[in-house]
């Protein structure tokens, strides 16, 4: 396949995986990109064009839940526009009382509008049912090394078999080095075979927008006194007042503030 000068007119653009184009066939084999459509949203790592839906993976233990990583993560998806669906992984490593605990706190995200899945990949009938939330959508995995990524896609993709840190421990190599990324069709959707994000596309976060991914705050900012309140400072904020009502996660409040100074104390980029 290669491109077809003259004939493509649009500015210099590389096509990604995902992308629709229009092509034209010179024979059987070969052809031509002709045009590139424009894309819904673009990931850079790995590059990735028109994702419906990012599964933020997040893991209970080993390595210890982070609250922190899984509203960095939902931030970085909600400023792509992709819709996150939250997995919370290796549920089968906390006792009862844990878990009940774990899951309390943790619903807090499905009351501001996200769904969420607790799991293990060791309960084959629990990963057989989230191929529901793969249908009709291109998915990219995002979150920390280790959460069980890898572990879920092998189990719901048959016949995948990407090395788990596992086999690549054992090998003495990591994984996801050198491979390149590809969609894989999957029941009626497509799937990512590496995983998406890092926490290197926060630098692209702007300060100004960041009160914006956060759902619960948007739906309150109307109620601020300040046009464009950041709800750190400024006085008469609806937002604040919803965190001293313990009715926003006060984790994730703080978690925000420090996400807000990372912003504002990184240096420009030249
Ligand atoms: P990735 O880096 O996010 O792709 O994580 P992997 O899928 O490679 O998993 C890392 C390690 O965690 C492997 O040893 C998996 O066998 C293990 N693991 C993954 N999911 C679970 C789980 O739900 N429960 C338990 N106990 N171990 C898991
Ligand atoms: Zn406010």
């Amino acid at each position: 396949m290669s491109w077809k000068g003259g004939v493509f007119r649009q500015k210099k653009i590389t096509p990604l995986v995902g992308d629709q184009v229009e092509f034209e066939y010179q024979d059987i084999k070969e052809g031509y990109i002709i045009s590139v459509d424009e894309r819904d949203n673009q990931l850079t790592r790995p590059p990735i064009a028109n994702v419906d839906q990012a599964i933020i993976v997040t893991s209970v233990k080993e390595p210890n839940l982070s609250v922190n990583l899984l509203d960095k993560f939902l931030v970085l998806v909600e400023s792509k526009a992709i819709q996150p669906l939250l997995f919370f992984t290796k549920m089968d490593l906390l006792t009862e009382v844990e878990a009940k605990s774990v899951k309390e706190k943790l619903t807090y995200y499905q009351q501001i509008g996200y769904s969420i899945e607790f799991l293990s990949t060791k309960d084959n009938e629990m990963i057989a049912q989230l191929s529901i939330h793969l249908n009709d959508k291109v998915s990219v995995f995002a979150g920390q090394s280790g959460v069980g990524k890898t572990s879920i896609l092998n189990q719901i993709v048959p016949g995948l078999n990407l090395e788990t840190d596992d086999i690549s421990a054992s090998l003495g190599r990591g994984k996801h080095t050198t491979r390149h990324v590809e969609l894989i069709p999957f029941e009626s959707g497509l799937v990512a075979d590496t995983p998406g994000f890092s926490s290197l596309d926060f630098k692209e976060i702007q300060l100004e927008n960041l009160p914006q991914y956060y759902p619960e705050f948007a739906v309150l900012q109307n109620d601020c006194k300040f046009r464009g309140c950041m709800h750190i400072q400024e006085p008469k904020c609806a937002v604040k007042q919803a965190l001293v009502n313990g009715e926003i996660l006060k984790e994730r409040y703080d978690n925000y503030v420090q996400f807000a100074e990372e912003i504002k104390n990184r240096k420009p980029r030249y």
